[in-house]
């Protein structure tokens, strides 16, 4: 079912797997082929929030939950607020934010367990979805780090969750950043560099030419940053390198669609 990105798409490439997904870890990216929204969200929008059918969602979310990662009264969905905190969530936060009716686990922007059947789902539409797997403690973790997210160093408190809950070590940790806008596309102004620059440094943002305070920015080249500063080695740190503005046949993309479209998303699950 799942396909590493071979930069070429064919009908059945619908979903891109992190290398460190295996027996033991369920992991993956939804695109937009197979669902059933239409119009805007043609596909399989997994966005409950965004203006689509309800009835459609909760049927496109039974499609992926198919694929390896259900059911999804199992999923745990987070009410995304674009800011650094991380929710230690099993057992007992299973269906939140997952079926129409049950409430999400309220304002954070990653969670982290080392349940197995809990399944974490961030939903993202060029903000970058970034799933962690310890495998020598068994415990995972899922983050949605956009621009402030990203300048919050949000993937650091992922760690620093999974370090102090698991004893997760960082020259262990496998981390995958999935598809995001890319530099290619993603043009910002001071509002959003000048926390990079504080944050990261001038090399992450590449000036448009002839353009005073525009620039492209590298969101996953920080996260990368911030990673390796923690001691993540290099190796361990997998890009699948898609760029969602740039694919928009096949993928959502907030910025490209101009913020009328669905969600896709990155899931997790440790298995039994
Ligand atoms: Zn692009």
């Amino acid at each position: 079912m799942f396909h590493r990105w071979t930069g070429s798409m064919t009908k059945r490439d619908i979903w891109v797997t992190p290398a460190f997904a295996g027996e033991s870890v369920s992991a993956g990216y939804s695109f937009r082929e197979g669902g059933y929204s239409e119009g805007a969200y043609r596909g399989l929008n997994l966005g409950f929030h965004v203006g689509d059918d309800t009835q459609k969602v909760t049927e496109n979310r039974a499609y992926v939950a198919e694929c390896g990662f259900g059911p999804v009264s199992e999923w745990v969905v987070a009410k995304q607020v674009h800011g650094n905190g991380v929710a230690v969530v099993g057992q007992a936060e299973r269906s939140s934010g997952a079926l129409a009716d049950v409430l999400p686990v309220p304002d954070c922007d990653a969670l982290v367990t080392n349940e197995p059947d809990t399944t974490l789902v961030v939903l993202t539409a060029d903000c970058v979805p970034v799933l962690f797997y310890d495998p020598i403690h068994h415990a995972i973790g899922a983050a949605h780090s956009g621009w402030k997210g990203t300048t919050l160093h949000i993937v650091q408190q992922v760690f620093f969750h999974m370090n102090f809950l698991y004893h997760t070590e960082a020259k262990d940790l496998q981390v995958s950043i999935g598809p995001s806008i890319r530099r290619c596309c993603y043009e910002v102004d001071d509002k959003v560099a000048d926390p990079v620059r504080r944050e990261f440094g001038e090399q992450y943002l590449v000036p448009r030419f002839q353009t005073k305070g525009k620039y492209f920015l590298s969101l996953q080249a920080c996260i990368q940053s911030d990673l390796r500063k923690l001691g993540v080695p290099a190796e361990n740190i997998d890009d699948v390198g898609v760029c969602t503005s740039c694919h928009t046949d096949v993928l959502f993309s907030h910025r490209a669609e101009h913020g009328r479209t669905g969600r896709e998303c990155g899931l997790i699950r440790l298995n039994q």
